[in-house]
């Protein structure tokens, strides 16, 4: 990228254009850049797993057959690291594939009802509860399978970094409803929370990791919110706990 860079010192217009030219240059590298780390972050991050995968695998074609207690934990080890590696290349696709092929379908939705519905898909799914409380009646238009992904994204942060009932409350004020998600757990400290939205980013890597995380929960946050057109802000505090407000046009 450096040597395409052009030598531009005089003040005329051709002179504008080379400087455009290297702005241009100046993006694509940063771009390249980007999705070099990015290819080497998901790299990583798949190969841990198949690294368990391989040595239980290997521990099972030598000990299988003589040791019942080992073939039970390999399987389980096994399964449960193919399933983290299926979640994994499930948000991976989504990020890759972003937008332009999201298939947006706006209808009119009440927000006490998708609320109710996720809490009670979340509650199925994890035995966590969920409450949900309206301030007021919320009624926006918006795609309704990527509204629920936002919001599932939330709960399943709020459910691994909290043990207490998570509590989603919706509401609307003159121009705008929104969807709040709010956790009392460990919180994200001050100087790690413009980062979480970061793709891979993690807090603490091993908590992070063992809690089922891969850092890339509020990246496809970001994507969607831009895609369906929502403000997401994020508020916490370390040890007191995390909030998170997703904002859309009110419908009425
Ligand atoms: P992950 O899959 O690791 O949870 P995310 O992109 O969703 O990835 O979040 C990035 C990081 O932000 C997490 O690893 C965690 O450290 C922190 N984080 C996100 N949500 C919460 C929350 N509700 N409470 C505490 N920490 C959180």
């Amino acid at each position: 990228f450096k040597r395409l860079k052009l030598n531009v010192d005089a003040k005329d217009e051709l002179a504008e254009m080379g400087r455009t030219f290297n702005r241009m240059i100046e993006l694509l590298e940063s771009n390249f850049e980007k999705q070099e780390q990015f290819a080497s972050n998901a790299s990583h991050e798949l190969k841990t797993p198949l690294t368990v995968i391989e040595s239980y695998a290997n521990l099972l074609k030598r000990k299988g057959l003589e040791r019942p207690d080992l073939f039970a934990e390999s399987v389980d080890a096994i399964h449960s690291e193919a399933i983290r590696m299926r979640e994994m290349t499930e948000q991976l696709l989504l990020l890759a594939g972003s937008r332009n092929h999201w298939n947006m379908n706006p209808e009119a939705l009440n927000l006490e009802n998708l609320a109710t519905e996720a809490a009670d898909a979340f509650h199925k799914a994890y035995r966590r509860d969920v409450h949900v409380e309206a301030e007021t009646p919320a009624h926006v238009v918006c795609d309704k399978s990527l509204l629920r992904q936002l919001l599932f994204i939330f709960l399943d942060n709020a459910r691994k970094y909290s043990v207490e009932p998570i509590v989603v409350t919706v509401g609307s004020s003159g121009a705008s409803a929104w969807i709040r998600i709010a956790d009392r757990g460990i919180g994200i400290p001050k100087d790690d929370l413009p980062k979480v939205f970061d793709r891979f980013y993690r807090v603490d890597q091993a908590r992070s990791r063992q809690a089922g995380g891969f850092g890339l929960g509020l990246s496809l946050v970001k994507e969607i919110a831009d895609a369906i057109g929502a403000d997401v802000e994020l508020d916490s505090l370390e040890g007191v706990g995390t909030t998170a407000t997703i904002g859309l046009p009110s419908a009425r």
